[in-house]
């Protein structure tokens, strides 16, 4: 009997990215993987590169990792980027 693949477990870590062994760290990735609970069958992302890179999603070269670029949030920013333009309010 096959498993219908109902419920997962996905599995997160965080890994800094340094541009040499010991460097100051450059960027992060979200590092995500995907099981099945029931059967334990692990799930390809499809439509990414293999690699790691600060500039967009990639995955492993097997495809069972994603992994994503990301960056502390900079509630400042954020906020000047959503102020209204002048005379808009
Ligand atoms: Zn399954």
């Amino acid at each position: 009997m096959s498993c219908d693949h109902s419920t997962f477990k996905a599995s997160v870590s965080v890994t800094r990215l340094t541009s040499e062994e010991g460097g100051p760290v450059i960027g992060y990735t979200a590092d995500l993987t995907i099981r099945c609970v029931l059967c334990e069958q692990l799930f390809q992302f499809e439509g990414m590169e293999r690699g790691v890179s600060r500039a967009g999603p990639r995955c492993s070269f097997d495809g069972t990792e994603a992994r994503l670029p990301l960056t502390p949030f900079d509630e400042a920013s954020f906020r000047l980027a959503m102020r209204p333009a002048e005379g808009m309010a």
